[in-house]
């Protein structure tokens, strides 16, 4: 089979390997029918991730159908999936406590794709499938389930430790299509405002087209915005963008005693400049996400809560996945997120 691969800092390559087999009585094949494209996989080619394995088959978001089952599972053959971005045993302590980034099992946390064979491939092996496949509804199609392992997950798991409710101001910093999908999760909790920091203005205006609710903003105009708000800031933030601005925003942006999330990952370290902040009384969540709720949003989708179909601008087939890259790599052409077709 095809299946695009890391081979070392700035080499992917379309490979021919092996189908891969069970290993293990909790694994299942999955046939690959819709996967994407992730910042994380260009981290990886860029030689940032170094837990990324040489040889592994890259991609960790993607959806397809059940082909073979261990033992130990109860989903059937043929049934469609999506496909958790994060393998998690479910059975740990970080795992029993929802923390399921931290799974201590050596497949646990975000292995698919970087230390174990993902899915920009035709088939993939699924390890701990029971707690990580989701049964994708009838009348759900596969590009409207795509997102559920990993975009979807991080802004439904950073609006819930943002502590949303209705009535708050919320500041989203970064428009990018993890910005789309938390600020979809966002409304799900019917905040009075959600204001939207962005600096680059051709995203400015996709979000704008699909979220006439948000007040999209540069960064220049946000915090006069937010100065003027109810309470001199946000009740809650969420910073997706990351860069060491959009980090200051972060926490200047915020009112007293708000709650400010990291989601974005930096190349570089953030400075608190405590004196500064001295008497705001932040508390700060930071980190990956604990993407265990896929059965929620799943269920969200199918109602049509939570549609993020518009981020697919380009599709292309798993034949052609270099030019993909290429395209997602150098945003052009008006790109969002691309899929991949095998
Ligand atoms: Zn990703
Ligand atoms: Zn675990």
């Amino acid at each position: 089979m095809k299946a695009y691969t890391y081979l070392a800092p700035g080499h992917f390559s379309l490979a021919e390997k092996p189908r891969p087999t069970l290993q293990n009585e909790r694994d299942a094949i999955v046939r690959v029918t819709l996967a994407s494209i992730c910042t994380s996989d260009l981290h990886i080619k860029n030689g940032a991730v170094p837990a990324a394995r040489p040889g592994v088959t890259v991609g960790h978001e993607f959806v397809g159908v059940v082909e073979e089952t261990g033992s130990a599972l109860s989903i059937k053959r043929g049934q469609r999936v999506a496909v958790n971005v994060e393998t998690y045993c479910g059975n740990c302590y970080f795992c029993r406590h929802g923390w399921v980034n931290n799974c201590s099992d050596e497949q646990g946390g975000w292995s698919l794709g970087c230390r174990i064979d993902g899915g920009q491939a035709e088939y993939a092996r699924i390890p701990l499938a029971d707690t990580n496949l989701v049964p994708i509804p009838d009348g759900v199609s596969d590009e409207a389930a795509l997102f559920t392992g990993d975009l979807l997950s991080t802004g439904y798991w950073a609006t819930d430790i943002a502590g949303i409710g209705e009535g708050d101001t919320v500041l989203l910093i970064g428009a990018g299509p993890t910005g789309y999908c938390t600020a979809l999760c966002a409304l799900l909790r019917r905040p009075a405002r959600l204001i939207v920091c962005e600096k680059d203005p051709f995203r400015r205006a996709f979000f704008k087209a699909h979220f006439p609710q948000a007040e999209v903003v540069s960064p220049e105009e946000a915090l006069p915005l937010l100065r003027s708000a109810g309470h001199g800031g946000a009740d809650c933030v969420i910073e997706a963008a990351g860069s060491k601005e959009s980090f200051r925003l972060a926490w200047e942006g915020a009112r007293p005693n708000a709650v400010v999330v990291i989601v974005a990952m930096y190349e570089e370290a953030m400075t608190l400049p405590l004196p500064e902040m001295y008497g705001k009384n932040l508390t700060f969540k930071t980190g990956g996400v604990d993407g265990c709720r896929m059965d929620e949003i799943m269920a969200h989708i199918a109602t049509g809560d939570l549609d993020a179909t518009p981020l697919i601008t380009h599709t292309f087939p798993l034949s052609e996945i270099d030019r993909a890259y290429a395209l997602f790599e150098a945003r052009a052409d008006g790109v969002m997120k691309v899929a991949i077709r095998p």
